[in-house]
């Protein structure tokens, strides 16, 4: 059976992500989404939250299961026994971070193969900071994330957003 391991901040999980994600399911048997939980951006949702915002928009995925770990990517996939990594690369400005961390994952586990799956046209452009960013300046984010990512998000700066808005009237 294939396994491959897709890991990422995933903060927050987007169409973008979702998309590679469908992808991979039709190449690998199984498809584990692994939260970085040691990431050293700082994270607007805890991974708590991140993993269950993918639980829900993957509970029709049977292949797809969410997990979170801490430590080194090459670490978690052999401890699954784990054969490949999905990556997803977007434009040319992916290219050099994605090389450099397929290198040094293939040095730290060298079974390990990392596989890039390029984005569709639609998502080239999407990516969780831009969805950060509009939503906590409390934009629509419809259409870039799923529907209830959407909700959390547009609940989560609601209050920001009011606050803002009632001292900038006043
Ligand atoms: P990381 O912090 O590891 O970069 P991300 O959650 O930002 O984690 O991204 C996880 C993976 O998903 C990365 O390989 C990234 O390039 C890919 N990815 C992010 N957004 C998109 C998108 N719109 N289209 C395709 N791949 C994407």
């Amino acid at each position: 059976m294939s396994l491959a391991i897709y890991p990422g901040s995933f903060d927050p999980i987007t169409n973008g992500h979702l998309d590679i994600l469908v992808r991979a399911s039709q190449i690998f048997d199984e498809v584990i989404v692994a939260v970085l939980q040691n990431t050293s951006k700082h994270c607007m949702l805890d991974f708590q939250e991140r993993v269950e915002l993918i639980q829900a928009v993957t509970a029709h995925m049977p292949r797809v299961s969410v997990d979170s770990f801490f430590g080194l990517t090459a670490d978690y996939a052999q401890l699954k026994g784990a054969k490949n990594l999905i990556r997803g690369l977007r434009a040319v400005s992916d290219f050099d971070a994605e090389l450099r961390i397929a290198l040094a994952n293939k040095k730290l586990n060298p079974e390990l193969e990392t596989v890039f799956l390029m984005t569709s046209s639609e998502y080239l452009f999407l990516s969780s900071s831009t969805v950060r960013e509009i939503a906590s300046l409390g934009g629509p984010t419809a259409g870039m994330v799923p529907e209830i990512v959407e909700r959390r998000l547009s609940d989560k700066f609601a209050v920001q957003v009011n606050r803002r808005n009632a001292l900038s009237q006043s």
